[in-house]
């Protein structure tokens, strides 16, 4: 008899929040009612962050970021080449050029001293980036004081790509998205990732105006507001489109089941912690690198590497035998430098190289909220199995 196919990630769904959703759809607001504000509240208040604006992805969010900053067509941005291609597809969307930093083998997230590095050259060529967007990798925290202190020398804007951290916090235990000292946070509500809204994202900032703006960009550029309005004394219909923006926003749905999956996401990465102490325990001696332990992730993903000097067997060869048994272990990432798209603008394999054999090693191993103790002890034997 198979198996239940057991995911890498999914979405934790109970009769309250199905409850929630169906009290929107018996009321008068789909979209752009109460239920929105309530969920940015909420988001506000767990990232302790003064604002937050829901959008309608985290993809979304990046791209509204980048624009309310004034990044454009002659800016440069970088980012980790270990991640998501939004997180390098945002500066292009809005024109600019697009570059990576190399990442830390140790975490996967970008490396503070390639990053300097980099910085201390790019300051000779005369070709300084606009904007850095560091990726908290698998929902641990980048090292935030050392970007910052970057930040305030090189003058860069910082975007945090937190996509994976929502519940996650900084080496001194605050909450990512709380960070004053960082332009903006991004987070994205897709089923895999800590809470769900089905799609959704959110933009935490410090920065009234910044937020006024991811406002009004995510509604095509248009206000209402008569205080902003450039002609006065029109009649109450009367609004007006301002810049470009697009329609970007959440819907009251979505809201409603945010803030019902917010009142969990503790309970939810509490699960996250115990099965990452678990999977220590259970994988302590196979031929693998583990993730460091880390009391601050919110262990978005458990990706372990194979370690090839002490194993013949490759990372697809035992991603192939889990397959088979119905463990959906995933990949997280074949570096962005090596899409083709990004080929195609002159990136080449070997330009990252940490990046490249982190990719080459890793397995993303079944980590959620539903994942049972019986299902991941599968997984720890399957894989034991695998590598021997
Ligand atoms: C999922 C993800 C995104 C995009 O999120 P969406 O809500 O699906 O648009 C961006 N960056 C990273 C690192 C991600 O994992």
């Amino acid at each position: 008899m198979s198996k239940a196919f057991i995911p890498y990630s999914c979405q934790l769904i109970e009769e309250d929040d199905i409850e929630a959703v169906v009290r929107v759809l018996r009321s008068e607001w789909l979209t752009q009612g109460p239920d929105i504000e309530a969920f940015e509240k909420n988001v506000a208040t767990y990232c302790k962050s003064p604002h937050a604006v829901a959008v309608s992805s985290a993809t979304a969010g990046l791209h509204l970021a980048c624009m309310a900053l004034g990044i454009g067509e002659g800016d440069l941005v970088w980012t980790s080449p270990l991640s998501f291609a939004a997180s390098a597809n945002c500066a292009r969307y809005v024109g600019a050029e697009v570059d990576f930093v190399d990442i830390d083998s140790d975490t996967g997230n970008m490396c503070v001293s390639a990053l300097k590095t980099k910085l201390e050259m790019a300051e000779k060529t005369g070709r300084l980036p606009t904007c850095v967007i560091p990726v908290h990798y698998a929902g641990r925290a980048c090292d935030m004081p050392a970007i910052h202190a970057l930040k305030e020398q090189y003058k860069f804007s910082l975007i945090e790509d937190a996509a994976h951290a929502l519940g996650g916090r900084y080496g001194d235990g605050t909450p990512v998205g709380c960070n004053p000292a960082s332009d903006m946070a991004v987070f994205s509500f897709h089923p895999v990732k800590p809470i769900t809204t089905g799609e959704g994202g959110m933009v935490t900032t410090h920065n009234p105006e910044l937020a006024e703006r991811l406002r009004q960009l995510r509604t095509h550029g248009i206000t209402r507001d008569t205080a902003k309005l450039q002609k006065k004394n029109r009649p109450a219909w009367y609004y007006e489109q301002q810049s470009l923006g697009y329609n970007y926003r959440i819907t009251d749905m979505q809201a409603a089941l945010g803030s019902s999956q917010m009142a969990k996401l503790d309970r939810f990465i509490d699960r996250r912690r115990a099965l990452a102490e678990r999977y220590l325990t259970l994988l302590k001696s196979l031929p693998l690198m583990l993730p460091l332990p880390d009391r601050h992730s919110g262990w978005h993903l458990y990706a372990v590497r194979i370690d090839p000097s002490r194993t013949q067997t490759t990372r697809d060869e035992v991603f192939a035998t889990l397959r088979a048994q119905n463990i959906g272990v995933n990949v997280h990432y074949m570096p962005i430098h090596w899409q083709p798209y990004y080929q195609s603008l002159g990136f080449k394999e070997g330009q990252f190289p940490k990046a490249e054999a982190f990719f080459n090693q890793e397995l993303s191993l079944p980590m959620h909220p539903r994942l049972s103790d019986k299902d991941q002890d599968f997984v720890a034997q399957t894989l034991a199995n695998a590598l021997t």
